[in-house]
């Protein structure tokens, strides 16, 4: 199996169907889209030695030669790096090094830091520009008429994670991981047709591009907007523009996307499926998105580790208003995916029974084979096939799974356990609050005490009192937090989340 191979069947089912669209100019159909990953493959044997099994670096932005050359890397039987472009070069180059990469696809906005970074790797690393002409070379060769043959367990994706916890780890995913995780797409998220436009609003480089292979199978179109990133007036304008979009969204996307929509007092016509997750989505946001924009959305919980594979919450769950637990439903994240099972485990180890919290353990077909080059982190978090995700949660009767918060996050004050998540959601439905972190922070009495960061909507104001006032009336009072803190805005990664270690570093 070679992931490659669905874009040779996409093509020869509808080689003259749109493939690539940069907004809503047609870049290329699938007969074209083939044969430039079949000839940019036949350039990295050819120019750069690369031969199956060897990791190329893609550290670009959103555009479709990108997708063009993704599928060349596979088409060659290699292995793909992304990293996200907004990284620095110098962590870009620390990835290579780490991954041992031969080769880096670089574009405009990354060459300079990237080519002065990798000046002090151990090894020489080349270069290709994939948005220049260096890259339309490349593509004008011959290459294999079919992609190099791969095993289930080979490697396609080495995926570095963000590193919100910690230095980033390769991710090592193989052909077999992806394909389990695109036909989980079909079977647990949403249908796929032709006629659909996947769109590629957020990087390609983490879920995103992971994520739509299904629809090169089908001879779907993918998009890459105008802007290369997301804006949610351009989503909103290809939404009615294209019709039957399908796309990923982390929350905060959402969150501006129903902020937008709400303004040009629209429900996000023709944008049929925005599937969101990746971080949580708290219930007052999920319910607003529901009522600005209707039945679009659906819930996937994963992590690179499982990529978007864990559980999900589907569409009709969160139509299923008259559903006596409908609420706590919507506030879950749904049931485990088809080729996955997923059970909660105490501190020893041992299984927990539903409706008790403790760590989040996943096996099946999407996880990984392991991190890449180490044996300790993979000794730490794999064990006999079960996947230990680090997050905290507990599983109702019916399979549903709430997330209560990263296990590293946990607050531990006067020895019980907070989840911040619990305060978040409660601060949330303060009219004055626009976002929130709670976070732990030392203390020589309880061990920990809750502080709050608060970024109040525009215009609004609210203060100590008005806001541990609004706590005691929704959550315990141990709970409550002791200290609010104030912020024009909270410390994110490249992805929207949170970056909780930044904001404990600042409020100390
Ligand atoms: P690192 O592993 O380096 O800390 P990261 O946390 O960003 O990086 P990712 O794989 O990008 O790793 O994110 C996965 C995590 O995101 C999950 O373990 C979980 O904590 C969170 N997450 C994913 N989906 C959801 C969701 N639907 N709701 C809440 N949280 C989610």
């Amino acid at each position: 199996m070679n992931l490659a191979n669905w874009l040779a069947a996409g093509a020869r089912l509808r080689p003259s169907a749109p493939a690539l669209l940069t907004g809503t100019r047609i870049d290329a159909d699938y007969a074209t889209f083939a044969a430039r990953a079949a000839s940019f493959a036949g350039t990295l044997a050819r120019d750069y030695g690369i031969a199956p099994g060897d990791r190329v670096a893609l550290f670009a932005h959103n555009c479709t030669a990108y997708l063009e050359a993704l599928y060349g890397i596979w088409w060659a039987g290699a292995v793909a790096i992304p990293i996200n472009a907004k990284l620095h070069g110098k962590e870009a180059a620390w990835i290579c090094s780490n991954a041992q990469a031969k080769l880096a696809l670089i574009c405009d906005d990354t060459a300079d830091t990237f080519n002065e970074a990798s000046c002090d790797l151990p090894r020489a690393m080349a270069t290709l520009a994939i948005d220049s002409d260096g890259y339309d070379r490349a593509r004008s060769g011959e290459g294999a008429k079919v992609p190099v043959a791969r095993e289930n367990n080979d490697l396609a994706w080495l995926f570095y994670t963000s590193g919100t916890t910690g230095r980033p780890k390769g991710v090592m995913l193989s052909h077999g991981n992806l394909v389990a995780m695109s036909l989980c797409y079909l079977a647990d998220v949403d249908a796929v047709t032709p006629d659909d436009a996947a769109l590629y609003a957020a990087p390609i480089s983490h879920g995103a591009g992971l994520y739509n292979m299904i629809h090169v199978r089908f001879g779907a179109r993918h998009v890459v907007p105008q802007s290369g990133g997301f804006d949610p007036d351009e989503v909103l304008d290809l939404g009615k523009q294209l019709g039957n979009v399908a796309m990923f969204a982390a929350p905060t996307m959402v969150k501006r996307l129903v902020e937008a929509a709400k303004r040009r007092g629209e429900n996000g016509e023709g944008l049929r499926t925005i599937v969101y997750g990746g971080g949580p989505m708290y219930l007052a946001d999920i319910r607003e998105a529901l009522s600005v924009m209707g039945q679009r959305f659906v819930q996937i919980y994963g992590q690179g580790e499982s990529p978007m594979t864990i559980t999900s919450l589907k569409r009709e769950r969160h139509a299923d208003t008259s559903h006596p637990r409908y609420l706590d439903r919507l506030a879950s994240v749904g049931t485990a995916q088809s080729v996955v099972s997923v059970r909660i485990t105490g501190a020893d180890g041992k299984e927990l029974p539903a409706g008790e919290t403790g760590e989040i353990e996943v096996k099946g077909a999407t996880v990984m084979l392991g991190y890449w080059d180490n044996p300790a982190a993979n000794a730490e978090t794999l064990n006999d096939g079960w996947l230990r995700t680090g997050d905290v949660g507990r599983l109702d009767d019916d399979g549903f799974l709430t997330l209560s918060d990263r296990s590293k996050d946990v607050i531990i004050s006067g020895g019980t356990n907070i989840y911040p998540r619990e305060v978040e959601e409660a601060l949330l439905t303060h009219p004055a609050v626009r976002e929130v972190s709670a976070i732990g922070v030392a203390d020589p009495e309880w061990g920990e005490n809750v502080v709050a960061c608060v970024v109040l909507a525009e215009g609004a104001a609210a203060d100590d009192a008005a806001l541990d006032a609004h706590c005691q009336s929704v959550i315990a009072r141990f709970k409550r937090p002791k200290r609010y803190v104030y912020l024009d805005a909270l410390p994110k990664n490249n992805y929207g989340k949170v970056l909780k270690t930044e904001l404990r570093k600042m409020v100390k």
